[in-house]
């Protein structure tokens, strides 16, 4: 008869693989691969089978997303294989850290005894955030889709993207981790908050807005980034054509008037805005803005951040700038008729002042400014310059291909003699993330005002209904044509064009 004989190795195999499964069975509580209802029956399987109930986790999750998206089982496994590879490269490069105004760490703030649970979930939100940056995202959403799962995405080049799927308890947790860093009110889930927070990566700071609301299904949180460098744009590469940037540089140089920039939330005004104030020769001139918030850095320039509960308005800041001898004042937006009068008179007086407005065209500005209460007198005396602008997609480089036109608009370009040779589409490679599009640029409308338009706008009898019907239309042809030069010259496409003016 045979004895059982004690082994040392097979007993730590034992005592591994009974580890192994305790973990695996912490595991299944937070993985997306379990859906929410099983999460009882995959504890216990976990526990009693190791790693071999994940696999079979897997395959059934595999299985299911074959079905959805039509392709093969083995190419998903590849992407699997390929993600976890991609992830474990990706650890090693986001050494970012985020901090509260305080300067605290998350780490400090956020951490419950710190259990891997929490770090895991600091993980999360530091892998989210860096996400963004890498992305080059303006706005980072997370919002619950339904009861049990919730949504990242990340906008970029205006529009968003679904970069990750989280579980509703585990979003939870990163939310609480982002309002706990930006200050805010971890308890309150239904009352609209704001906070903010920075992070430090290996090339500089980059702050972070946040805004949390309560919605249907849970709590929806909007983070935008911030206080990027400014320097990188000019007037040439953000889109704007060289006749127009002639223009633009000789109402630059003039000491007095105003240009405002029109357009849309999301238009580029502000870009455009910076791309300006670029050509700025900062040595001979002062230059002052106020802004709301204060997007971009820019050291040459003192910038002054609006904030309404410590009194630091708009109107306030600009009379207080006016005391500081400056020479070109930036007026982040006007809002209102304080602000608007005040920018307007200063343009008359020795400044050149650079402001944006919400409005669909130049035209649609005039009238806003007019019900706004501004007088038409003061306006025409103090405007110089209109732009109304609007960003479309760039096409990515890598995969553009020549576009399929019909036989009509063939046909319709004949007629119109533009050559259709060059319009291109786009397709989607991995460089630009399968959306065929990679960056963005403006297109612009712009409007100098001469003494026929000074005297028209003066005039009291001025029909202002006829002049926003007709200025609305003439703006958005005017658009069309400054869009469909990027277009035929295979920049942007049809479709985005479309998209972008309707
Ligand atoms: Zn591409």
């Amino acid at each position: 008869m045979q004895t059982l004989v004690f082994s040392p190795v097979k007993m730590a195999l034992l005592i591994g693989w009974f580890f192994l499964c305790l973990w695996l069975a912490q595991r299944s509580q937070y993985s997306l691969l379990v859906p929410k209802d099983k999460k009882t029956i995959a504890a216990l399987m976990s526990l009693l089978l190791g790693p071999i109930a994940f696999a079979l986790f897997l395959f059934i999750d595999l299985i299911k997303k074959s079905s959805q998206s039509q392709s093969s089982i083995i190419e998903l496994l590849k992407d699997f294989i390929a993600n976890i590879y991609k992830k474990e490269e990706s650890n090693d490069e986001f050494s970012i850290n985020l901090f509260d105004s305080a300067g605290r760490n998350i780490k400090e703030i956020y951490s419950h005894g710190r259990s891997s649970r929490d770090l895991q979930v600091l993980d999360l939100t530091t892998e989210i955030i860096w996400k963004g940056l890498e992305l080059n995202a303006s706005d980072i959403l997370i919002d619950p889709k339904d009861d049990s799962v919730s949504t990242v995405r990340l906008r970029i080049d205006g529009v968003l993207r679904i970069v990750d799927q989280l579980e509703t308890d585990t979003c939870q947790a990163v939310v609480n981790s982002i309002k706990a860093v930006a200050n805010m009110d971890i308890a309150e889930r239904r009352r609209p908050q704001d906070g903010a927070f920075t992070a430090k990566t290996i090339t500089g700071n980059v702050s972070f807005r946040v805004a949390s609301a309560g919605v249907l299904n849970g709590e929806k949180l909007s983070i935008r980034v911030l206080n990027q460098s400014a320097n990188r744009f000019r007037l040439d590469n953000i889109g704007i054509s060289k006749k127009q940037a002639i223009i633009i540089e000789g109402a630059m140089k003039k000491p007095s008037g105003m240009i405002l920039m029109c357009g849309p939330t999301g238009s580029g005004k502000t870009t455009t805005m910076y791309g300006m104030l670029n050509e700025i020769d900062f040595n001979r001139r002062n230059v002052i803005t106020v802004e709301d918030p204060i997007e971009y850095v820019m050291p040459q320039a003192s910038q002054i951040e609006v904030n309404p509960k410590a009194n630091i308005t708009f109107a306030n800041s600009l009379r207080s700038i006016l005391r500081q001898d400056p020479d070109v004042i930036c007026v982040g937006e006007i809002r209102d008729e304080e602000t608007a009068a005040i920018a307007l008179r200063a343009s008359q007086t020795g400044h050149l002042v650079l402001a944006t407005i919400h409005s669909n065209s130049n035209a649609a500005t005039i009238v806003r400014l007019i019900d706004l209460g501004v007088s038409p007198l003061l306006i025409s005396t103090g405007l110089s310059m209109l732009i109304s602008q609007r960003l479309v997609r760039k096409l990515c480089d890598n995969c553009k291909q020549q576009a399929n036109l019909s036989q009509a608009q063939i046909s319709s370009f004949k007629k119109k003699k533009i050559n259709y040779l060059n319009i291109y589409e786009g397709v989607g490679c991995e460089k630009c993330h399968g959306t065929g599009y990679l960056g963005r640029i403006a297109i612009c409308d712009m409007l100098g005002l001469d003494d026929n338009l000074r005297t028209l706008i003066a005039n009291e009898k001025l029909d202002i209904g006829k002049l926003r019907q007709s200025g609305d239309e003439k703006g958005k042809s005017n658009l069309k044509k400054q869009g469909l030069r990027k277009v035929v010259s295979g920049i942007t496409s049809l479709d985005e064009l479309k998209r972008v003016l309707g």
